[in-house]
């Protein structure tokens, strides 16, 4: 059989790059993991090849059977998981989860409230360029400027005032425990569906390390690459409702935003969900959160504003607003010396969106390779040295030690165990 490296030589050479890139850079994007060997394999086992649009049971093509063992796998697994009573399977990613919400639920031109892109929402949250800013008259809510945090009672302010049709939960950059509780009560006060998006925390909250939305949400999304360490994909669960709400949701995602699902993706997330329920993933949850907790504690220690004051889940925000330089300037100095991160705006940026004030740091992926405690302090202290480094005028003359260092501590944690070349330092 021929090799990819002879068939393709450029593609061999990119995926070669990138394997070394994933065993020797330190990953600190909130959004990103590894998946597991096992996770890897069935992603690329020969489901991919089959069409099987509609349910198990209810397809609208023959030769189903293998595909509806594992569509059936992951959806009592997912239900075990997040102890729920609908799990849907399918959404390609997060985003088509989150648009099967808005059409299950909404006609175009309803008011929704979702939690400000610039303030730590997400952008199929309503942001006026995503699909769901454009069909829907969207109302946002966010934080308290001066402590970071959610401020509820503006937000039950604006829902009296705005009546929406549905309130969002979730999003990508808050680093504290959001109150579904009250978020809940205040949907109901305005006769709105309350929905959350819980893809960050997906897997503190499979862990018990995170409080669970199922109870208090009529629905809720997630992507499954996240905290939780599955495959690319997105999930709808929910508890509590009736089969006509279920069947509206399941109709919502097909046929309503998309067409045959990817059943080989919907195979490894059955594994990963597996994963989910054995004891050593609890265990993995309540490092990451501790591993965060150290990162935050030297990241303070060295003078850095993190938002809110610290961090109760997976990640934190660096506001740099103070700061000589922008998050883009800071990811990218970050990045010579081989340590990962995404620019972030912070609430009220005084910068454009293109650049920032600010820099997201999560530890699932480290957390995953394995880092304790001591090495995320360690690695707050490399980051802390790159960006005064990168102030003082002087990352050139530390950029290749500290490239060094970091090489060093990921090759004592590999992830896939691939061979890899001497990385450039
Ligand atoms: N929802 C939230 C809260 C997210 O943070 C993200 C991705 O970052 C998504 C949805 C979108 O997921 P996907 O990239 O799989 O479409």
């Amino acid at each position: 059989t021929l090799s990819l490296s002879d068939f393709d030589k450029e593609l061999a050479q990119a995926i070669q790059g990138e394997e070394s890139r994933q065993e020797d850079h330190v990953e600190l994007i909130a959004s990103e993991n590894y998946a597991s060997p096992l996770v890897m394999q069935v992603q690329n086992s020969v489901f991919t090849n089959k069409y099987a649009e509609g349910y198990p049971d209810k397809r609208y093509y023959a030769g189903c059977e293998f595909v509806d063992v594992a569509e059936r796998l992951a959806i009592e697994r997912l239900k075990a998981v997040f102890d729920c009573d609908y799990a849907n399977v399918q959404p390609h990613a997060g985003a088509q989860a989150n648009t099967a919400v808005f059409l299950a639920l909404l006609k175009p031109g309803d008011t929704v409230m979702g939690m400000n892109l610039a303030q730590g929402g997400h952008l199929t949250h309503g942001n006026p360029i995503n699909i769901s800013g454009r069909l829907y008259n969207i109302v946002p809510y966010g934080v308290d400027i001066q402590t970071g945090l959610i401020d509820y009672d503006e937000m039950e302010r604006i829902a009296i005032e705005t009546k929406p049709k549905m309130l969002i939960g979730g999003f990508s950059a808050y680093s504290r425990v959001k109150d579904w509780a009250r978020m809940r009560q205040i949907a109901d006060k305005v006769g709105a569906w309350f929905w959350v998006d819980m893809a960050h925390v997906a897997g503190l909250v499979a862990a018990g390390e995170y409080p669970s939305p199922l109870p208090y949400a009529h629905v809720v999304t997630s992507t499954t690459h996240k905290t939780l360490r599955g495959p690319r994909g997105g999930v709808i669960m929910a508890k509590g409702q009736s089969e006509d709400f279920y069947k509206r949701l399941n109709s919502a995602v097909f046929p309503g935003v998309q067409g045959g699902p990817l059943m080989h993706l919907i195979a490894a997330k059955a594994v990963a969900f597996k994963e989910a329920l054995q004891p050593e993933f609890r265990t993995y949850q309540q490092n990451v959160v501790r591993n965060a907790r150290a990162m935050a504690a030297v990241l303070m220690q060295r003078g850095h504003n993190i938002v809110s004051g610290g961090t109760d889940n997976h990640m934190m925000l660096i506001n740099l607003s103070a700061k000589p330089y922008t998050g883009q300037e800071a990811s990218d100095a970050l990045a010579d010396a081989y340590i990962t991160v995404n620019k972030n705006s912070v609430p009220n940026d005084p910068r454009s969106p293109m650049v920032t004030s600010g820099i997201r740091i999560g530890t699932p992926a480290v957390t995953t390779r394995g880092f304790t405690v001591a090495d995320c302090e360690q690695l707050a202290h490399y980051l802390c040295d790159v960006l005064d480094a990168y102030e003082a005028g002087t990352l050139d003359t530390i950029k290749h030690e500290i490239r060094e260092k970091i090489v060093t501590l990921c090759r004592s944690y590999p992830v896939y165990q691939v061979q890899t070349e001497p990385a450039q330092l």
